[in-house]
């Protein structure tokens, strides 16, 4: 049983559904040059103390969802369930902040969360997400939201709503975390127990619990939006500005915390109508703070994360994600012996240039290597029989109209032209 089932919560991605990923993979590449971000690859495990400081011990994540180990050399180490910590500890370790500002970066890989499986929340799962590095300009956090929204577009998805709110910075936060502990605490015996331990640590996070009895009572909790410092109001009515500029809809929502330690000022979600209960399809938000928690220069920064797996997922429920089918450019049907010879030959000549070639490795009838074609939906295919060789001539069959033509075997260039203008 073992043997055969990969571990709960994981997937394997195979070939019919690989071509989707590669798809939106193109699309999430093209998205990036456009606002000009460039990819930063980090390793997959990282030591485990920078999650903790980078993400916050009173997170969810850092709680309970870790995949944390001590390795051979008596080091705790951690899968990376997220990815701005460790990209900003690369920024700072590659010292890739001592030119213009502000750096943009992306990343794209595999996540790890110990959580409960099911539709849309796995334990290994894939991020795309962006960082803006080096400046506060409430631009950047619009083009956070801006950015995800053109890749979203690009897909075909509709029904998304982008919910906004702004969490101010340490300053304003101070005064509001007393209104809410001082809300919150007449009623401490109600709250679920995660929320009764966080009540005095980090009470925000009381808003964002998914428990209903702790809803119910943040239902009335004090709005941190009152209680912004005049700079973080004054900048959270630019970005407003901007997105209005920009013509992007929005909806406030005064409660919306985001589960990381982390953010400060802007956090936004966006959310699809094509998923249930797990309908967040990214998230984001400002984070002045972290690059000096990880022990870099002060750094505002602002970013956004992108749950591919649960974005295939609200295409598929869309039926937005029918891909043509593609199929080899050429299949060469052979006779063996000679004939057979002369199809590998070929055959690597043109997969040499690119084509996809197929060709058959079982000695096959001429009926089963033509319907073999015809499965695999070959564009064309060559039929090399004996006679033909010996005047170096074969037969090309187009597959889509059933036309057949002689073509010289010695002039490769010829086939490529007419093979290759199916593509690849
Ligand atoms: P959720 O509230 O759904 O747990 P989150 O706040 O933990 O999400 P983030 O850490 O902000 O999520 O990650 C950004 C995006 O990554 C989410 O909006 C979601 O699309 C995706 N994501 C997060 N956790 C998982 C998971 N376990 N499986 C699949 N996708 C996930
Ligand atoms: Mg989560």
């Amino acid at each position: 049983m073992a043997l055969t089932s990969r571990p709960r919560g994981t997937n394997d991605i195979i070939p019919g559904e690989i071509e989707l990923w590669h798809e939106l993979e193109g699309k999430i590449r093209q998205v990036c040059h456009a606002y000009g971000y460039h990819e930063l690859r980090t390793p997959i495990f990282e030591h485990t103390e920078l999650f903790q400081r980078g993400i916050g011990d009173t997170t969810d994540i850092v709680e309970k969802e870790m995949y944390t180990f001590v390795d051979r050399g008596e080091r705790s180490i951690t899968l990376r369930p997220e990815g701005t910590a460790p990209l900003v500890r690369a920024y700072i370790e590659n010292n890739l902040g001592s030119g213009a500002l502000p750096v943009k970066l992306y990343y794209y890989g595999p996540m790890f969360r110990y959580e409960r499986p099911q539709a849309g929340r796995y334990r290994q799962f894939t991020q795309f997400g962006f960082e803006a590095l080096g400046s506060s300009d409430p631009l950047l956090d619009v083009e956070a939201i801006a950015l995800p929204i053109d890749l979203y577009k690009s897909c075909g998805l509709s029904g998304f709503q982008v919910e906004l709110n702004s969490i101010g910075c340490a300053e304003c936060r101070s005064v509001y975390r007393k209104e809410l502990t001082a809300h919150f605490e007449p009623h401490a015996d109600n709250l679920c127990r995660s929320c009764q331990g966080r009540l005095h640590r980090n009470p925000l996070r009381l808003l964002d619990c998914k428990v209903e009895s702790c809803q119910v009572i943040a239902k009335d909790a004090p709005k941190i939006t009152e209680y912004l410092c005049p700079d973080c109001a004054d900048h959270f009515s630019q970005v407003q500005k901007y997105l209005d500029t920009l013509g992007i809809s929005y909806v406030l929502n005064p409660r919306l915390v985001r589960g990381l330690d982390y953010y400060t000022r802007t956090v936004f979600e966006v959310t699809s109508s094509e998923l249930g209960s797990q309908n967040a399809i990214g998230a984001g938000g400002r984070y002045d703070g972290l690059v000096q928690e990880l022990g870099g220069k002060e750094t505002p920064a602002v970013g956004f994360a992108v749950g591919v797996d649960r974005l295939l997922l609200a295409l598929k429920n869309q039926g937005k994600l029918q891909l043509s089918p593609s199929g080899p450019a050429l299949y060469l049907v052979h006779f063996g012996g000679e004939t057979k010879h002369k199809a590998a030959e070929l055959a690597q000549g043109l997969r040499g240039r690119g084509l996809w070639i197929e060709l058959d490795y079982a000695d096959r009838s001429i009926k089963a290597q033509m319907k073999a074609a015809n499965r695999l939906n070959s564009q064309y295919v060559l039929i090399i029989g004996e006679d033909e060789l010996a005047k170096n001539q074969a037969v090309l069959r187009n597959m889509g109209d059933g036309q057949e033509e002689s073509v010289a075997l010695d002039e490769l260039e010829q086939l490529i032209t007419i093979v290759g203008a199916c593509g690849k």
